[in-house]
């Protein structure tokens, strides 16, 4: 379904996120303060508009309650991103992200009404470190401080040919699987009589000491 971003500042976040909802077939309005940076996307994003986000009537003349979601990815101006996000959802936008530089910035973004905050830098560290150490974890999303939604690949023949009512995963190592990948398939919410085949991909989500348990039974 096709939706409506608005998204300010165009750094190397805001921009890759841009280019990448484009290529996806969505909506965006790119805000930036930068004539230059507005410039480069005037090609790429389907409206840019040089503005400095911080002034409220300059947001409401752009429409800005009218997107689906808004991403405010300021970089370094910490106190224009909080005014930004607080703005955004006094203006009753239904989906604000924000990007934070720290942990403190986050908290006052949730604390103010984001409904996501993201971390580009530590979320990234967190995922290249686990894909350093594993060779089976694929991805790894961190849902809170223990718990993540991870990809682990099944390589080890003592889960081949087996269905999940056997492998018993919940049981054994306390994680939920909520999906299989297959190649190209994703079997989504399996049944417990679905079979686990040779370097199909599980996504489950459990403690991380729980994955990693499971991670290091595939190695
Ligand atoms: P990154 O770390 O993602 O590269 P940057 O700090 O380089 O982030 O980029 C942030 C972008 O946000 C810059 O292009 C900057 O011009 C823009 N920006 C900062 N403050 C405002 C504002 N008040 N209104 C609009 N754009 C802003």
């Amino acid at each position: 379904m096709k939706q409506n971003f608005a998204i300010i500042g165009l750094g190397r976040f805001g921009g890759s996120l841009c280019e990448t909802l484009i290529e996806s077939g969505q909506e965006v309005l790119a805000i930036d303060r930068d004539e230059d940076r507005i410039n480069e996307y005037m090609n790429i994003a389907t409206h840019a508009v040089v503005a400095n986000a911080i002034d409220e009537m300059t947001l409401r003349s752009l429409g800005l309650r009218n997107f689906d979601h808004v991403i405010i990815a300021i970089g370094e101006d910490i106190q224009a991103s909080i005014l930004v996000t607080l703005m955004a959802k006094e203006m009753g936008v239904p989906n604000v992200t924000a990007k934070a530089q720290n942990e403190y910035h986050a908290k006052v973004l949730y604390k103010i009404g984001a409904d996501r905050v993201v971390h580009p830098e530590r979320d990234m560290g967190i995922k290249v470190a686990h894909n350093l150490v594993s060779k089976n974890i694929l991805d790894y999303l961190e849902l809170s401080d223990e718990y993540s939604l991870a990809e682990v690949k099944v390589t080890n023949p003592k889960f081949f040919d087996k269905n999940l009512l056997e492998l018993n995963f919940r049981q054994k190592f306390g994680l939920n699987i909520v999906a299989i990948r297959r190649g190209e398939r994703l079997i989504i919410s399996p049944l417990a009589e679905e079979l686990v085949l040779k370097n199909d991909c599980l996504l489950l989500i459990g403690a991380d000491e729980d994955v990693e348990r499971l991670d290091a039974k595939m190695q």
